[in-house]
């Protein structure tokens, strides 16, 4: 692959989620694997977050985070990183917003648009999730997207999945 890493920093936003296989642990490997990425860093993370599925139902419900990098990877070179993280922990492509151990999107990067086959920034379904922007405004409250929208405002009025916060206990345990 061509590498067109340099040495400017970019800030990018991505969206966890798991329904498989303990989903509290499939996005606790995740972020660690994030933490470990070259290149970048884990500046922060989001509470864990519990959502009722999208599209089919008869599926766990997911549980969420969002996570914020600095990274010299470009936004392709990061989503080839993110796809690789799914498949080392075991993501099997199947129906569409089935069921899946683990599940990376790229949110935003810096205030890059872009639109190619593989790539979408930022990422089309960040308006109408919750499971998305509850995380989002947790860890940076004043931020906006590129079109100007702030993630606050959005919130105000984006479609419900049932989202409920999980604790995190003395014991380092997530539990709702
Ligand atoms: P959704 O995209 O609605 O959240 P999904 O996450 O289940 O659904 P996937 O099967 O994980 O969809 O991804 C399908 C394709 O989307 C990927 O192969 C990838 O190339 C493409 N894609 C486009 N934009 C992005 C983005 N911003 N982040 C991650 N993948 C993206
Ligand atoms: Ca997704
Ligand atoms: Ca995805």
């Amino acid at each position: 692959m061509a590498s067109h890493s340099n040495t400017k920093r970019s800030i990018a936003y991505i969206g966890l989620g798991s329904n498989l296989q303990q989903p509290v642990e499939q996005i606790e490997r995740a972020l660690l694997a994030l933490d470990q990425l070259p290149n970048s860093y884990l500046l922060s993370y989001s509470s864990l977050y519990r959502s009722a599925p999208m599209g089919p139902q008869d599926q766990p419900p997911f549980i969420n985070a969002v996570a914020k990098l600095t990274t010299q990877f470009t936004p392709l070179e990061l989503l080839d990183q993110l796809q690789a993280i799914e498949n080392q922990q075991g993501r099997i492509r199947e129906q569409r917003w089935g069921a899946r151990t683990l599940d990376l999107d790229l949110l935003l990067y810096d205030h890059t648009i872009m639109q190619t086959d593989r790539l979408t920034l930022p990422h089309y379904g960040i308006k109408d999730r919750d499971f998305v922007l509850k995380p989002l405004a947790e860890i940076s409250p004043e931020m906006s997207l590129p079109d100007g929208s702030l993630i606050k405002d959005l919130l105000k009025h984006c479609p419900q999945y049932d989202l409920v916060t999980l604790k995190y206990d003395k014991n380092y345990h997530w539990h709702f």
